[in-house]
């Protein structure tokens, strides 16, 4: 057993602003010795991702209490036994979603549905089934999406880890666990992104930009890019953007004008069914919307239902960017050595395990791309 201060999520639906009501207590807890197939990593970096917030907010309920964070890097520094292929000393990024390699979807290669690893993570525990933290009282707490990054050192899963290049900060290697590998994953394995095809991509956050490299990489010849915060548009310019919108009321229209028809493909990642609604409206005939975002569980989506199949129309969810993070993650290695994946352009704020209330009043209010907390 070691000790480890940890951001421990109580209770949900904490009034805004955050830095007030400060949902999340930095508290020192328990944390067991890593068991079978089982690492301790030293956190170095964890990402503030919407999908924290969602269970901060009560949008996605989860149980409590919860030491949250889903996005991180760090160092191994203890192997539990079965853990072939990792050493003490080993540099990692951590996917959200652990896959066992041997259930159904995981044989199929579509880890990110790997039934064990879904289980695990609704349950709040790690991909064997327990818990690893413990609070002085002896209460144990729950695991955020087998990994817990917002702490000095956490437990996961070997099956959640996989290891980064050398030259690879962790800051930026953070990103890549859950910005990159939803966005970027969204564009080539969801929609198919094909050279010359013009794409819309609602939400401009740490996912929104990871798409709009994800499309550029792909060869997309027009890249819309969507968000009402000015400076995410100007930098959705500098990635690589052809035309940039606000997002007001009008904002289908106006692409179904600039495009004759609308984009071939649209990616909505601001987890909001009206913005849905809108990336389908912007849609062309033919063409695939790709979703996402995780809105609040009660928000409907209302499209016309004869737009499916008058106009040959496809709309679909990708969860993990729809890909086996092990066989992934080193492709989006490759193309950042190569300067395609410039991702530590989307970091804009580097805070302390102490400051996470502050950063998530300014991820709720729209003014951060991707903050990260570094050790
Ligand atoms: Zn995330
Ligand atoms: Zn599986």
């Amino acid at each position: 057993m070691i000790r480890s201060r940890a951001a421990v999520l109580t209770v949900s639906c904490a009034p805004a602003p955050y830095a007030v009501s400060r949902p999340l207590q930095v508290v020192e807890l328990g944390l067991a010795d890593p068991s079978e197939g089982e690492l301790l990593i030293e956190i170095h970096a964890a990402g503030l991702c919407h999908s924290d917030l969602s269970v901060i907010n009560g949008s996605r309920p989860r149980p409590l209490p919860m030491v949250l964070g889903h996005e991180a890097a760090g160092e191994v520094t203890a192997t539990g036994p079965a853990t072939e292929g990792f050493a003490v000393g080993d540099r990692v990024v951590l996917a959200f979603v652990p896959s066992c390699g041997e259930c159904g979807p995981c044989l199929d290669g579509r880890s990110a549905l790997c039934e064990p690893g879904a289980a695990a993570n609704t349950a709040g525990t790690l991909l064997g089934g327990e818990r690893r933290w413990i609070a002085d009282s002896g209460e144990q707490h729950e695991h955020h999406l087998g990994v817990s990054a917002f702490a000095e050192r956490t437990v996961v899963s070997a099956r959640s880890a996989i290891k980064i290049p050398d030259q690879l900060e962790f800051a930026t290697a953070a990103v890549f666990g859950c910005a990159a590998l939803t966005g970027v994953g969204a564009a080539i394995n969801a929609a198919k992104i094909q050279p010359g095809e013009s794409v819309a991509i609602f939400g401009l956050g740490g996912v929104g930009m990871s798409a709009l490299l994800g499309s550029k990489l792909a060869g997309a010849s027009r890249i819309i890019a969507i968000d009402p915060v000015e400076s995410k548009r100007n930098l959705a310019l500098e990635l690589g953007a052809s035309e940039v919108l606000d997002g007001g009321p009008s904002c289908a229209e106006q692409i179904r004008k600039l495009t004759s028809g609308g984009t071939n493909k649209a990616i909505e990642t601001a987890g909001n069914a009206k913005v849905l609604e809108a990336a389908y409206a912007a849609t062309a005939r033919g063409g695939t919307t790709v979703t996402v975002g995780l809105p609040d569980p009660s928000q409907m989506l209302t499209i016309p239902a004869v737009s499916l199949t008058a106009e040959e129309r496809t709309l679909r969810g990708s969860y993990l960017g729809s890909a086996n993070p092990r066989e992934q993650l080193p492709k989006l290695f490759a193309w950042w050595q190569e300067g395609r994946l410039p991702l530590e352009r989307l970091i804009s704020d580097r805070i302390d395990l102490d400051s996470l209330n502050e950063g998530f009043d300014r991820l709720a209010d729209g003014s951060a791309i991707r903050q990260i907390m570094v050790r």
